[in-house]
């Protein structure tokens, strides 16, 4: 019996013994760093001349894989064995394709420091915030495996005498997963199961930036018994293969996660319908975001300042759900900036592999340039109240950074930054709060730190994010329970781990008879 849905418990690692299991961990992979890894098309291991070179961010020196690069033809191979596959994938029963995320669920349960070691090395991930991110890839194989099983119930529509009708949903075909790095277990597998366990076969581009543990999720998936083919891996070169996989006119829907400019690029080219082709592209497309925590006058300062730090440098600011903002009401603006300040003072940076930090390094050299470049600009727009440190010698070293009395119509208000920078700006009332809140172009995430039952309810509907928090963070969506995705120039408003979001990989028939 398939059990209700409960989320994957975080590890406490005030725990001495969780600490000595997750140091356990980290040895172990770090004796399997530097390997090489195959595409993998059809089920066969295929190694080509030119490789991504995954390097540990926190230790540019220390490669952590290289892993093979496709070319258009091996896209071609893909996309002809995919298709393939998916004859007799779709006809799998719904029980066995959940059983696949299942099976996973339960292997990924039993090495789960061992994935979050791999995503240490990989992506850069603080201890807590690597458990969060394979827990969450957890959570995504047992919710849609529970979703699927509801969904194969298809939805009520109403007969009438001598007429019966039956609303279903069958899977589309084969489609492209292109997710981000950095919820480089979570959503590279999210993005990829939920299609899959809805019939679908994907060729997966994992990111340059993290193509190792991509890897390590097609063999979990392999091992939990999913048939050859179903998933293909094909990562590569952007420039490369980006695009042609978008354009392929067997591509039937594309599942990205990442920059508002892809995200945009590819909306655009899915649109163009190609000689050959039989159908319109879908997109589901979770893009960028500029998110604000709004502290209202009467508000619990102290839970305000814990909020701002924790939403604005966990995992050193880089996810699309990050507080890049803080707009404070002019009475309490000194106080929660001060407390902001003296919280973040607390916090550790270092190489999460060599001990358990707050923070780590950002992940490339390209975002290390790029959130340094907006320092830089936030020294122009308002003034420096804490970090602006940055050091790459070793590792892509970024220290949290707070700006005050920053314009919000200003450029480090409005454009996304992903990095461990966070300005504040003042507002006179709850309506300059909102108005602020809701300026830029993204409408992802954001909270309102308030004991004002009204201001709570106003906010409720007009502050126009895709995920409202009250009195929290704004970041840590659980699946099932917060489901994720925004609105604006963020994106489709997919609501990744929630109940609708299988269909978008399914299409709706509706058989009547009459008799
Ligand atoms: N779902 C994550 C959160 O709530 C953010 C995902 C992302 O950055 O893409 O923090």
């Amino acid at each position: 019996m398939v059990l209700p849905f409960t989320h994957e418990p975080f590890t406490d690692f005030s725990k001495e013994e969780n600490v000595k299991d997750f140091q356990a961990a980290l040895e172990k992979v770090e004796k399997e760093l530097g390997k090489d890894y195959p595409l993998v098309i059809n089920g066969k291991r295929i190694y080509t001349e030119d490789k991504l070179i995954s390097v540990n961010p926190a230790n540019k020196e220390q490669v952590v894989g290289t892993v093979s690069k496709a070319t258009k033809e091996h896209v071609d191979e893909a996309m002809k064995g995919a298709l393939e596959a998916f004859e007799t994938w779709k006809k799998f029963s719904p029980e066995a394709r959940a059983n696949v995320l299942f099976k996973a669920a339960n292997i990924a349960r039993k090495r789960k420091h061992e994935i979050s070691a791999w995503l240490v090395y990989d992506a850069g991930k603080p201890w807590d915030q690597a458990d969060g991110d394979t827990a969450e890839g957890i959570d995504f194989l047992e919710y849609y495996g529970r979703q699927i099983l509801e969904l194969a119930k298809g939805k009520k529509v109403n007969d009438r005498a001598h007429e019966h009708n039956h609303y279903f949903y069958q899977p589309l075909g084969p489609g492209v997963v292109i997710p981000p790095w950095n919820f480089a277990f979570a959503i590279v597998l999210g993005t990829t199961v939920a299609p899959v366990v809805a019939g679908n076969p994907v060729l997966l581009k994992p990111s340059e930036n993290t193509p190792v543990i991509a890897y390590k999720i097609i063999e979990l998936l392999e091992e939990a018994g999913l048939p050859k083919g179903v998933v293909q891996f094909v990562p590569g070169d952007p420039e490369e293969i980006g695009d042609y996989l978008v354009d392929h006119i067997e591509t039937r829907f594309i599942n990205f996660t990442g920059s508002r400019n892809t995200g945009v690029r590819i909306y655009e080219r899915a649109a163009k319908v190609h000689p050959g082709q039989q159908h319109l592209k879908r997109v589901v497309a979770e893009m960028g975001g500029k998110d604000t925590i709004i502290v209202d006058k009467d508000a619990d300062l102290d839970l305000a300042a814990e909020s701002i730090v924790h939403s604005a440098f966990g995992f050193s600011g880089q996810k699309c759900s990050a507080c890049s903002r803080a707009v404070v009401h002019e009475d309490v603006y000194d106080e929660v900036l001060e407390k902001t300040v003296e919280l973040t003072k607390t916090l550790t940076v270092g190489n999460p592999a060599e001990k358990n930090v707050y923070m780590g390094a950002v992940i490339n050299q390209k975002q290390f340039d790029k959130i340094k470049h907006y320092i830089e600009i936030g020294k122009e727009e308002g003034k420096l109240v804490y970090g602006g440190e940055t050091d790459d010698s070793k590792g892509y070293f970024v220290h949290p950074t707070i700006f005050k009395d920053v314009d919000p119509k200003a450029r480090i208000m409005q454009e996304e930054i992903f990095g461990p920078v966070v300005a504040f700006t003042k507002a006179r009332n709850f309506d300059e709060l909102l108005e602020i809140a809701n300026n830029t172009e993204y409408g992802l995430t954001g909270a309102v730190i308030s004991n004002n039952r009204e201001h709570l309810e106003r906010a409720r509907y007009e502050f126009h994010v895709g995920n409202l928090y009250f009195n929290r963070g704004c970041t840590a969506a659980i699946v099932g329970y917060q489901p994720f995705g925004g609105f604006k120039m963020s994106g489709t408003d997919s609501k990744a781990g929630g109940p609708d979001y299988l269909q978008h990989f399914m299409e709706a028939k509706v058989v009547s008879e009459r008799f």
